[in-house]
């Protein structure tokens, strides 16, 4: 039981942590400049307070680490290598800068600290504290990121206040104390937010993706994998409505297989089959503009929305799904017609006057096939104006 369920989570985990990091990367181009500025002040104000030779090897510290992380952050933003680079790797390489960063932060708090100057302590402890706070939404991102940078900064500072041992300072070591419990504390909230919120992106996109895959499969003929009525229907409803606020002309070609009965009794369901999804190919490979649509609405019945498109027009395209199917040169030996499989086609279009609806448009297209097989079918045909 236990191991299937860890399966399960492994996944949706994996990607959770994936896009943590992305997240967490994101923002660290404006902890590393933050980091800098804060230092290169710290440094500027404590110039003549403190040994000149510590703030240096200090700041270079700082320095180093700072290059460290932009590094892995470059390293990061190229794609060949984050692709090659494991998840856990870049994690573990950004919960180590953070530690980093926070044990020389940490350190100034002792290195730093000036022994008698209240300004000074006063300054360091606030940009310490600055640090600490500043560092809740930037590392959240990533579990242990936020609290391997805090802790070390915070302790320092508490205990360089704590050994001066009088009443203020005590005090003020205690507050930076409590203020970093209180920071860690908000840390684990800003965390969980950030996985929820990650989760819940994740699993949006993936129903969203499997929803528009489920519409797709929806409106796809099973047999032939060309539209089926549903996506004719709504086609042609849309464009309708399109040439209707255009007021552009619509043209619709209503096809059917002749003699279709007669292939099956000749040849076996099986191979009309096959057949259909022959003369649904050819007929849908005739269709050159990217607006047509071609959709097998019944057996061996077809249909063709054509937006934007005049009777002569779609005449033109009516004929040419004809001799595409024509061309296919499949046997029919019992069609008294001809010897091969053929189609009879209908065309209407909305520039005719007695149209007035995409039903009026179907019916028309119908009343022209229908003209089509009495007129001895393989061949197209219009219902006169
Ligand atoms: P017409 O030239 O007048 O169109 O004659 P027809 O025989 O093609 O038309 P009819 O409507 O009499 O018969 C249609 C036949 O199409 C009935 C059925 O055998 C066949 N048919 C319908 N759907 C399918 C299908 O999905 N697969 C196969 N193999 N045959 C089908
Ligand atoms: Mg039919
Ligand atoms: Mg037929």
């Amino acid at each position: 039981m236990e191991p299937a369920r860890r399966d399960l989570a492994g996944p949706r985990e994996s990607a959770i942590l994936s896009a943590l990091i992305e997240q967490a990367y994101r923002q660290l181009p404006i902890a590393l400049v933050v980091s800098l500025i804060n230092a290169l002040i710290l440094t500027g104000v404590l110039w003549g307070g403190i040994r000149k030779t510590t703030l240096l090897i200090w700041l270079a510290c700082l320095v180093s680490v700072t290059a460290f992380r932009f590094l892995n952050l470059r390293a990061f933003s190229n794609p060949q290598r984050r692709g090659r680079v494991e998840d856990a790797v870049w994690r573990r390489n950004f919960v180590a800068g953070a530690c980093a960063a926070g044990i020389v932060w940490g350190g100034a708090g002792i290195a730093l600290f000036h022994p008698t100057s209240f300004t000074h302590q006063v300054f360091l402890a606030f940009v310490l504290g600055g640090m600490v706070a500043g560092g809740v939404p930037l590392l959240s991102p990533l579990n242990r990121a936020y609290p391997c940078f805090a802790i070390p900064i915070v302790l320092p500072i508490t205990f360089s206040m704590l050994v001066l041992g009088d009443r203020v300072h005590v005090i003020m070591g205690l507050m930076i104390l409590v203020f970093g419990i209180a920071m860690l504390s908000s840390y684990a909230r800003v965390q969980r937010l950030f996985r929820e919120a990650t989760d819940m992106r994740l699993r949006l996109a993936s129903s969203l993706a499997e929803g528009s895959a489920l519409q797709e499969m929806l409106r796809l003929d099973e047999l032939t994998r060309i539209g089926n009525r549903r996506c004719f229907e709504e086609q042609l409803g849309s464009e309708w409505k399109r040439a209707d606020r255009n007021r552009g002309t619509l043209a619709v070609i209503s096809a059917d297989v002749d003699y279709f009965k007669a292939y099956n009794d000749r040849y076996g369901h099986p191979a009309g089959d096959r057949c259909l999804v022959g003369v649904a190919q050819a007929m849908a490979s005739a269709l050159q503009r990217p607006g047509d649509a071609a959709a097998r609405i019944g057996g061996e019945e077809f249909a063709f929305v054509l937006p934007q498109t005049t009777v002569l027009g779609a005449e033109k395209v009516a004929e040419r799904i004809r001799k595409a199917v024509w061309d296919l040169n499949l046997p029919h030996e019992s069609s008294p017609i001809a010897e091969r499989v053929t189609v009879s086609l209908g065309v209407a279009s909305s520039d005719h006057a007695s149209v007035a609806s995409p039903a009026d448009l179907i019916r028309a297209s119908d009343a022209a096939l229908y003209e089509a097989k009495r007129k001895g079918r393989n061949q197209v045909a219009t219902v006169a104006p």
